[in-house]
């Protein structure tokens, strides 16, 4: 097979940003309840019309009502959450002050960043504080920010739960609680964590929960303990943003790094941020780039937190081209103009392959997203084209024939372990948690390990 033309069901990409489809929907920002200080930083930010995501969820959030939402980076959610929770905070002030009113629970570093820059941008007219807290730095100087108070903390659940045993951090004002990412959240096994998190904030709250894709499991403990949770879907399920192109390449494992550095010399990349499994990988390949006279750097969970800043500074600001990471180390990467991703190994979760190529195409931008395909991978192939519901475009370079094609998917391929019959949901949820038990090596919390109702209880539980 030379090149898989899209099946009709194949998304057209829109060749325009997501300001300009947003607008074709002709709902002002003045119409969501949103007051003026907010709307003029809006206005500076240079938005102008809300995005889908943010016409739906910002109405819902402020009338207060929980909400579990879908939808993947790149489609604006970040502010349908950051201005309701902005709005709200601004206009019921405090009681006693000084303590944590919205808190913002996300997987990782880069992200809890993230939030908490666009919370700085979209307030910068208000009287409202907000904080990113992680791990992996000084504990101090953060305790120092809580004491002096912070309205908005943005965190991640390890650093979270250290504070909160160290008693640096109160939640007796929370008013609300999002969970950024749960897919995410769930799959890096923080279920523990977050449950702890929520055991300790008071009951009566407003809570929220984002996820890039709602699989069974997020949607099981989302709805099974609120019932009244307004669920929102802005992108079908399982699809990719629209805007990015995707095709993939068959490739013996040991020709991948040649055929990359063809790649990159041929077709003249710019730039590219590059997904591998495992950290030596990304190393090892970042050398085999160098000695080919490509300069890349490797960004992955055991360098400091410094070294990532610097890495991924370098790399938004365009000094360094190529950008080589393990997923977890790429969570939250976010760079208006990225214009190519690369699976150089085939992630094992559909869900994980929609988030890595959610790092571009962002804001509408047309990007591109390529997959290097080895023989082994079929099954995951196939899970992720099932997920999609379309065959990704295939295409070939003759300087790199292949041993072994990598059959065309069964579209729809399910898993062996997801054929057997449900027995109820109950046991759905005891897969969530032993699934990410096993991930962190963690004991599962006694208090969520023999009831699964309760896992999700502590989640949305009043
Ligand atoms: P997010 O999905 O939150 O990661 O946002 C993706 C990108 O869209 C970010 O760069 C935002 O600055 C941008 N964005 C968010 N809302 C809007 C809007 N209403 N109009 C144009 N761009 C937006």
């Amino acid at each position: 097979i030379n090149y898989l033309p899209p099946p009709a069901i194949c998304i057209t990409p829109p060749k325009q940003s997501l300001g300009v489809y947003a607008q074709r929907l002709y709902m002002p920002f003045s119409k969501l309840g949103l007051s003026d200080p907010i709307l003029k930083a809006i206005t500076d930010k240079g938005y102008n019309t809300p995005t889908p995501i943010q016409q739906k969820a910002i109405p819902a959030i402020l009338s207060g009502k929980d909400l579990v939402a879908a939808a993947q980076t790149g489609t604006g959610k970040t502010a349908s959450f950051v201005l309701p929770i902005l709005e709200k905070l601004n206009v019921e002030h405090a009681h006693r002050g000084k303590r944590i009113r919205a808190l913002i629970i996300t997987p990782t570093r880069e992200l809890t960043e993230q939030v908490e820059a666009n919370i700085a941008l979209y307030s910068k007219y208000l009287d409202l504080t907000s904080m990113a807290m992680y791990g992996g730095i000084d504990a101090e100087p953060q305790k120092q920010r809580l004491i002096e108070g912070v309205d908005i903390l943005v965190a991640t659940p390890g650093r979270l739960l250290e504070m909160i045993y160290q008693r640096a951090v109160h939640f007796d004002e929370l008013e609300v609680l999002v969970l950024d990412e749960a897919d995410r959240m769930l799959n890096m096994g923080f279920i523990d964590d977050i449950n702890k998190v929520i055991d300790r904030l008071p009951s009566k709250r407003q809570s929220l929960l984002f996820s890039a894709t709602l699989t069974d499991d997020v949607r099981f403990l989302a709805k099974t303990v609120n019932e009244d949770a307004l669920e929102i879907t802005i992108s079908p399920k399982s699809t990719t943003a629209p805007t990015i192109d995707q095709w993939l390449i068959t490739v013996d494992k040991d020709k991948k790094s040649a055929l990359l550095s063809h790649l990159i010399n041929d077709q003249q990349w710019d730039q590219a941020l590059i997904f591998i499994s495992t950290k030596h990988g990304a190393a090892k390949l970042v050398s085999q780039l160098g000695k080919r006279n490509i300069t890349a750097e490797a960004i992955h969970g055991d360098r400091s937190q410094a070294m990532r800043a610097k890495t991924l500074a370098d790399f938004k600001s365009g000094e360094l081209k190529f950008l080589v990471a393990t997923g977890i180390a790429a969570r939250g990467i976010d760079i208006d103009n990225l214009t190519r991703v690369v699976n150089y190994d085939l992630p094992f979760k559909p869900e994980e392959y929609i988030h890595r190529i959610g790092r571009t195409g962002r804001a509408g931008a047309s990007g591109e997203a390529i997959s290097f395909v080895a023989m082994g991978d079929f099954k995951n192939l196939c899970a992720i084209e099932s997920r999609l519901g379309h065959i990704i475009k295939r295409k070939e370079f003759e300087e790199f024939p292949v041993r072994k094609t990598v059959p065309v998917s069964i579209l729809n391929y399910v898993p062996k372990n997801k054929k057997q019959p449900k027995q109820g949901n109950s046991n759905s949820a005891k897969r969530t948690q032993k699934n990410t038990s096993q991930r962190t090596n963690r004991k599962p919390a006694k208090d969520t390990n023999n009831d699964s109702s309760n896992t999700n209880q502590h989640i949305w539980g009043k």
